[in-house]
């Protein structure tokens, strides 16, 4: 069953056209992972589904049209966002970040909810009163993922986890976001440039082309895929 559908969807930036109607799904409790070229839509099709362009269309989430919804709605009804370099508040404290996450979606008990993030990375709870900006780049992007968990949002939404970490950091985030996915319910719709260990955890990919969607098919055996790799896997 899926928790978000999207039909027809256009997006642009001023006058200009970026999405040309395009269609997906996100299946419940599943993590889709959306593939494509840079330039290809991926970060706009994650700005659309929260509200931050200017759309036409339709995007069901949970039954519900949310298209042309506010922003703040939008993350009140469950769904999150780990943008593009992370998004955290460099001279703010660990924790300050996280009660941020709490506050944006009106969690009732925030306390309670960092708790619990604490308790699945350690590590930021070590480091919950220091700023922010003097975190590793790993713990800003557990701290970005944490922040956006603290809302025990339906619907995760990251755009390229990895951008700027090393492989073993890397993979420590995937490994991070199957194990949410696998104890919460999560379901995850992350864009990812590093296609294979995205593809590990998925379910689903789309794949995207010039503000088009090319294909959706299930990820296992998706990397050995011929065609699919010359044009979405970059060898
Ligand atoms: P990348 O992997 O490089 O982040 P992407 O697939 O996420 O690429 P988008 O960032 O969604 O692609 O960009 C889609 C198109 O929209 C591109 O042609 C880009 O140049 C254009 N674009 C992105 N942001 C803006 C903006 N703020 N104003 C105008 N055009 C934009």
């Amino acid at each position: 069953m899926s928790l978000l559908s999207v039909e027809g969807l256009f997006a642009w930036y001023g006058s200009a056209e970026v999405l040309h109607g395009i269609e997906f799904q996100a299946e419940k409790g599943a993590v889709t992972v959306v593939l494509g070229a840079n330039g290809a839509g991926k970060t706009t099709i994650l700005r659309a589904l929260c509200g931050m362009v200017r759309t036409r269309g339709r995007i069901e989430f949970d039954g519900r049209d949310i298209a042309g919804m506010r922003t703040d709605r939008i993350a009140r009804l469950g769904i999150a966002h780990v943008p593009q370099g992370r998004g955290t508040f460099g001279d703010l404290t660990v924790e300050e970040n996280l009660r941020i996450g709490g506050y944006a979606a009106a969690v009732a008990d925030t306390d309670r909810a960092i708790e619990q993030w604490y308790d699945f990375f350690p590590r930021l709870r070590e480091r919950r009163r220091q700023q922010a900006g003097g975190l590793s780049g790993g713990e800003q992007q557990m701290l970005a993922i944490a922040r956006a968990l603290v809302a025990a949002p339906r619907l995760l939404l990251l755009d390229e986890p990895s951008l700027g970490l090393a492989p073993r950091i890397t993979q420590e985030v995937f490994r991070a976001l199957s194990r949410i996915n696998a104890e919460t319910g999560t379901t995850i719709l992350v864009v990812e440039q590093n296609a294979h260990l995205a593809l590990d955890i998925g379910s689903s990919a789309v794949l995207v082309d010039a503000g088009r969607i090319v294909a959706q098919r299930p990820a296992a055996g998706l990397a050995h895929d011929e065609s699919v790799r010359r044009a979405y896997l970059g060898y």
